[in-house]
């Protein structure tokens, strides 16, 4: 426990330097507009929409995808997952996909995330609300 918080440090740290190497794929995903932050509430969120995936994000901090667990938290092999940086800089620049939602929308959002790895509520919602 005390191994992963400290790669959590190292993250937070990294994604709030000024150093921060983007990586193609990350690049690709700011410009298709994949960081999506959601409002409910009177509180905000931020997805990932991937490819085959969607990610649940803390920004500066925590992705649910595979690579953040085993190469950022537990091997500490990288600082961060493409996805956070792509966060990261989306953010600063503000290319962020904003969506508002209701409470029952978040929550199927989540519970499809949780069961099978990406959202078709979120998907959905993406394409009704351009
Ligand atoms: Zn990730």
């Amino acid at each position: 426990m005390l191994h992963e918080a400290q790669g959590y440090a190292r993250t937070l740290t990294y994604l709030s330097g000024d150093n921060l190497d983007i990586p193609p794929r990350s690049k690709a995903a700011i410009h298709e507009k994949r960081v999506i932050r959601v409002s409910v509430g009177g509180r905000s969120f931020t997805f990932f929409k991937g490819r085959d995936r969607d990610y649940f994000i803390v920004r500066r901090f925590f992705c649910t995808c595979k690579d953040f667990e085993f190469n950022v938290a537990l091997r500490r092999r990288r600082p961060a997952c493409y996805h956070l940086v792509a966060t990261e800089v989306a953010e600063r620049k503000g290319a962020v996909k904003e969506l508002r939602l209701s409470t029952d929308e978040f929550y199927d959002i989540i519970y499809e995330l949780i069961l099978d790895g990406k959202s078709n509520t979120l998907r959905k919602l993406l394409l009704k609300r351009r």
